[in-house]
């Protein structure tokens, strides 16, 4: 039998991330986009199904490249709500540690969920808490990347320097590195999906340079290498993280990087903010991404990503909106609402179009993840597409529906179609039950915080 042919008629606005014209809409058939159609145009073959999309503005679905689902646990907790980066993590460190595998099941749900119904599609998360008990993160994750339907990039982090070695973490919370590199090849092997339309990929993820030692840094490259698998790790996030690089190593960020040979493509980053001149030169000739974070980094006042800099000499841009509990929301449509502020702020708001922060959160952040057939509106294309309603108080009086997304703040999406499949209908997510899941998951909370 033939696969159903949708037509996503005619909608009111639509980001194609290309040249192309899509204001007649798209046909979906078997997961991919099949045509893209002009203004007037008609498909080219009868389409079973027709969803009139004439008061939606359809984007790419959102990627998000960067986050910690468990940190859901910890929103808004009141001892780090006005602390910067090293003091905030020395603080939740301890909380952290007591993670199960149930609770930290509820947080990614939760996670997920958020981003699902703020458009995102695609989520990236780095996972780098393996107490006793809790070995199986990463395949707790899967599980819950498959109940909600959606892709993720899901990284096998890692801490190994404990405080008894010079590193951050408690001695606790860090594993061998013959532990680490076992599970990463376990979870590649059983997991890792290859090529278009994949669901769940694995990258290899050691936590920031201040948790985990120089061999773990070159081992996880060289698997990664041999592996075909991404990299990624936290990097120039604050001036501590540099202070702290000189004094251990005797070198910045990104010659540390360069010296455990992961300075090239296969890389991203995340917040990428204190680099230098010539720094920003050699990332963006090494063609590393950089994930840019702008809620966390204004909460924990790190800094602004230099995104122009590192756009011009070559550096793929994408976003994301970090962990829960320095966000602390999962929203990647308000995500991408103060990555054009606050990028303004930085370059003048002619430089910062709406067009170019949503092409951030949408062929930037597959750029990130090494994925071409995610991210555009185009034929062959996954069909990942989110849909915006502006039938909202905040959107009255507004003109220009592909600005009013970001501009008036937009936060929620009406409908989320992923690899061809209707995942959000009328701003619910098909088959759960999120009543239940928050209850749960505030439970779950309320016990980590406390510690019983
Ligand atoms: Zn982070």
């Amino acid at each position: 039998m033939a696969a159903t042919r949708i037509w996503i008629k005619n909608p009111l606005a639509v980001l194609t991330g290309n040249d192309l014209d899509a204001s007649g809409g798209l046909v979906i058939e078997g997961g991919r986009i099949r045509e893209v159609l002009g203004a007037g145009q008609q498909p080219a073959a009868p389409c079973q199904q027709v969803f009139e999309a004439r008061e939606h503005v359809v984007l790419p679905g959102l990627i998000n490249c960067h986050h910690h689902f468990y940190q859901t646990l910890t929103r808004a907790w009141a001892p780090v709500a006005s602390q910067p980066l090293f003091p905030w993590l020395q603080t939740l460190y301890p909380v952290w540690a007591r993670l199960t595998p149930e609770k930290l099941a509820l947080a990614s749900k939760v996670a997920l969920a958020e981003l699902l119904l703020s458009g995102c599609s695609t989520a990236a998360d780095h996972h780098y808490l393996f107490p006793d008990g809790l070995e199986q993160a990463i395949d707790v994750q899967v599980e819950a990347v498959r109940e909600l339907g959606m892709r993720a990039m899901l990284s096998r982090g890692s801490m190994s320097l404990g405080e008894a070695d010079g590193g951050l973490p408690p001695q606790h919370t860090v594993q061998s590195a013959e532990a680490i590199l076992a599970d990463s090849q376990r979870l590649i092997g059983r997991y890792h999906e290859r090529g278009d339309g994949a669901q769940i990929q694995i990258a290899l993820a050691p936590c920031s340079p201040f948790s985990v030692s120089r061999d773990i840094m070159r081992a996880s490259a060289e698997l990664a290498e041999q592996l075909d698998v991404r990299l990624h790790t936290h990097l120039a996030e604050t001036l501590d993280e540099e202070d702290y690089c000189l004094r251990q190593f005797g070198l910045r960020t990104v010659d540390y990087l360069d010296s455990v040979g992961w300075l090239g493509p296969r890389t991203w980053l995340a917040h990428g903010i204190h680099f230098n001149t010539e720094e920003i030169t050699r990332l963006g000739a090494a063609g590393t991404g950089i994930c840019h974070c702008p809620c966390s980094n204004m909460r924990l006042a790190s800094g602004i990503c230099p995104v122009h800099q590192l756009e011009a000499a070559g550096a793929p841009v994408g976003l994301g909106v970090d962990g829960s509990a320095s966000n602390d929301g999962s929203n990647m449509m308000l995500e991408t609402r103060q990555a054009l502020l606050l990028q303004r702020l930085r370059y003048g708001a002619e430089a910062v179009t709406p067009e170019r922060a949503l092409g951030w959160a949408t062929r930037g952040s597959a750029r990130l993840l090494g994925r071409s057939d995610i991210g555009e509106l185009a034929a062959g294309k996954q069909a990942d597409l989110a849909l915006f309603k502006l039938d909202e108080l905040r959107f009255s009086g507004s003109h220009d529906p592909l600005c009013a997304l970001l501009l008036c703040g937009a936060d929620r999406a009406d409908r989320m179609m992923i690899g061809g499949r209707w995942r959000v209908i009328d701003g619910q997510i098909e088959g759960l039950d999120v009543a239940k899941l928050m209850a749960d998951h505030r439970q779950a909370a309320r016990e980590l915080v406390r510690g019983s």
